[in-house]
């Protein structure tokens, strides 16, 4: 529920941007939040603190045009939303997916100024993309798409202004054409300018594994808090790029068992537990379906329709997209003894999951914490660009576990201090939203 005093605010952010339900959808899980801390800091509402949060300091949206092998001609469509700078450049991702327009990158773009200021570095939020579709296209089409984006783009980047990085679509191989391209317009060998990079050419060893390893540090983190473990969990990891895959890899060195993964194609349920090494042949080498993965190996069933939240699991990990996890979904792993969901894509979970998962007692990690392993390493390689340093892997990864770690922490503390105790939807988002208005509140109405 949205308490009273904000109601308005979130009507205000309904009729000004029409038809962005996925946008709504965000805005309203934070306002509900907010009510215990606008209670206790009436300055906020006075300040429209909230308001200015919701209203993206900047949008681009800008003309992909590019040919294709064959010759033929497309013309996609450019994103960036500069949504919040109080805490440090713009930083979030960009998203080369069909299904990408102006609601979803600001949904995707308001969840990156939260989740930034959870890791407590010095980000602000931002994301962007393109209705661009990387499937099936040759590295050639990729390469001159990416060219053009960047093009456009450029102007619009900095180290010091705005810095992007991958999302669903967007790996280490869009990252060097758009970096590339940058090099080559600018004339300079900015670094910082793009995370994500290759450790060969400045990137930061972990960067790759981060989102899918920080959302397994982030579940141990919960289970440990109710005297649990992760050891020997049966559980479910959606998707197969590049969040999925090192959340299983993490989950399997930790001694849990992956019997599920899933595609845009359908699910498998793998009831020995998922092999890794046949999984990264299929999927980020070879760029094939997981109906491959069934024919290679033996004791696989692959099923086209239906939901993979159906097997049952003790821990799940939604890692595809947003909105992937229906109250039906959630109430199917209640009824299978499902004990904890893990957010490692953006938003995966419904309104009306939620409210199963609290009905059920079923420990909920949302992404603004449980994924900002990835965004978080993204400011260490940054910290790396500035100081032309590269740190070995173990190092990072310990930094990470660490930063994850003081988000758990974070997130109970404050909910408890707002009387929600063991809510981490409430903890992330006022945490969150604390540390962002307390710099917009200190530079005034910019
Ligand atoms: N796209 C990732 C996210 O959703 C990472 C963004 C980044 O590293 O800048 O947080």
């Amino acid at each position: 529920m949205i308490d009273e005093k904000l109601k308005s605010v979130y009507h205000d952010i309904v009729s000004r941007n029409p038809a962005q339900q996925e946008f709504h959808q965000a805005t309203r899980e934070v306002l509900e939040s907010l009510g215990p801390v606008v209670a206790k800091h009436p300055e906020y509402l006075h300040a429209k603190v909230i308001q200015m949060l919701a209203e993206p300091e900047r949008q681009i949206i800008f003309r992909v045009p590019w040919a294709d092998d064959q010759g033929q001609v497309h013309i996609n469509r450019g994103f960036r939303i500069e949504f919040n700078s109080a805490l440090g450049p713009f930083k979030g991702g960009l998203r080369f997916h069909p299904s990408v327009n102006l609601g979803i990158v600001k949904f995707l773009g308001f969840e990156q100024v939260f989740k930034n200021a959870l890791t407590g570095l010095p980000i602000g939020g931002g994301k962007g993309g393109s209705d661009f579709d990387p499937k099936g296209r040759s590295d050639a089409e990729v390469m001159r798409f990416c060219q053009s984006f960047m093009t456009e783009l450029y102007r619009h980047l900095g180290e010091y202004t705005d810095v992007p990085a991958g999302d669903i679509g967007v790996g280490t191989r869009e990252i060097g054409y758009l970096f590339g391209q940058y090099k080559r317009i600018t004339n300079r060998y900015e670094s910082a300018v793009i995370t994500g990079k290759s450790t060969e050419w400045g990137g930061s060893q972990v960067r790759t594994e981060a989102t899918g390893y920080g959302a397994v540090f982030f579940a141990k983190e919960m289970l440990e808090a109710q005297n649990g473990s992760i050891e020997g969990k049966r559980c479910i990891v959606s998707g197969s790029g590049n969040v999925a895959i090192y959340a299983i890899e993490k989950l399997h060195q930790l001694g849990a068992i992956v019997v599920a993964c899933s595609d845009s194609d359908g699910f498998i349920h793998d009831p020995a537990g998922i092999d890794l090494d046949l999984l990264k042949q299929v999927k980020s080498v070879e760029r094939q379906r997981l109906t491959t993965y069934a024919e290679r190996r033996g004791g696989v069933t692959h099923h086209p329709a239906g939901s993979v939240w159906s097997i049952p699991a003790e821990v799940v990990f939604p890692c595809a997209t947003q909105n992937e996890l229906s109250g039906r979904d959630a109430a199917s792993l209640a009824k299978n003894g499902c004990i904890a969901v893990v957010e490692g894509a953006n938003m995966p979970c419904t309104a009306a999951a939620i409210d199963v998962f609290r009905e059920n007692g079923i420990l909920f990690g949302p992404a603004k914490a449980a994924n900002a392993g990835g965004v978080a390493t993204s400011a260490l390689e940054m910290q790396q660009n500035a100081s032309r340093d590269s740190w070995e892997f173990h190092y990072t990864e310990d930094r990470l576990a660490k930063i994850m770690s003081n988000i758990h922490d974070t997130c109970l503390s404050t909910a408890d201090e707002f009387g929600r105790p063991g809510d981490y939807v409430t903890g992330a988002n006022v945490a969150g939203f604390k540390r962002v208005a307390a710099a917009m509140m200190a530079f005034g109405l910019v």
